[in-house]
């Protein structure tokens, strides 16, 4: 997973961007009453992601902010001047294109589409224009993670912005030779503590990564089939294919250690069936 960097601006020109409408809406001075609160869990929000304590931050509010009575405004202020007028949605653009190639930082297989507020909005509404709570996601991935907080410490979602996973490989995969198919699944590496193992198993889970990545997986293998085969039948060694898949593994891996491309070469080259032949088959 590549991580996009932080956003590089702060709540104060989101409302700022937001501001004619507001205006408009004769709203304006009712946000702007409320900007230093803003501020101030804006501020809040980043220590506690820093130090990886959000997820006690945001249950400690408990209902207080579902029930603000600004509540509807904040929301509509997203919805509306952030995500449909002009100046809003250049900040909403800028969120997006921090994506690494445009590729979803959660799964890394689908372009972003849109932005999630890690902080579902219909609960943290004096969060719903904190730029640090809007992460660039695809569709799939925004429809999977749920709207509800994680109430237990292991199924909190990684937040892009806070979190490093590190170089680790917790992404692998395995041919099954009788299915002909390759089946994704998630080792965490031996270093991480408890929590963090049972947020990547959540994590994977939760935006159904085995099956997504086994559907992308036969489009790579289509690709490179023929190469694969023409190499076994002019070398006639399995030995030189999987030589060549090694290399291919380790350039995919320096460019994303997890990315379902690199577990998947990986899981070609150590597979003897594919090597002898079956390259004809898997996903065939
Ligand atoms: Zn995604």
């Amino acid at each position: 997973m590549l991580w996009p960097e932080a956003p590089q601006f702060d709540v104060e020109k989101v409302v700022e961007a937001c501001r004619a409408w507001l205006v408009s809406e004769g709203r304006y001075d009712t946000v702007s009453n409320r900007l230093q609160e803003l501020k101030a869990g804006e501020k809040a929000y980043r220590a506690a992601g820093e130090k990886g304590r959000l997820l006690s931050l945001l249950l400690s509010y408990g209902q207080r902010q579902r029930h603000d009575r600004h509540a509807e405004l904040l929301r509509n202020t997203y919805t509306t001047a952030f995500v449909q007028r002009a100046e809003g949605r250049q900040l909403y653009n800028a969120i997006k294109a921090a994506a690494i190639h445009g590729s979803c930082p959660l799964c890394g297989l689908q372009q972003v589409a849109q932005l999630d507020h890690h902080a579902p909005k219909a609960d943290f509404p004096l969060l719903a224009l904190t730029p640090l709570n809007l992460v660039p996601v695809c569709g799939p991935c925004n429809l999977g993670k749920s709207n509800k907080l994680a109430t237990s410490a292991t199924e909190e979602a990684f937040h892009p912005y806070f979190e490093d996973l590190g170089a680790d490989r917790w992404l692998h995969a395995q041919i099954d030779a009788a299915e002909q198919v390759a089946v994704f699944e998630v080792r965490p590496p031996t270093g991480w503590d408890e929590v963090k193992r049972r947020r990547i198993v959540h994590h994977f889970e939760s935006h159904d990564l085995a099956s997504r990545y086994g559907e992308a997986a036969g489009s790579v293998v289509a690709k490179r089939r023929r190469r694969d085969a023409d190499l076994l039948a002019d070398t006639e060694s399995p030995a030189e294919v999987r030589a060549h898949l090694r290399a291919d593994a380790v350039s995919h891996a320096a460019y994303d250690p997890n990315s379902f491309e690199t577990a998947l070469l990986h899981a070609l080259a150590e597979s003897t069936w594919y090597l002898n032949g079956g390259m004809h088959l898997l996903y065939a």
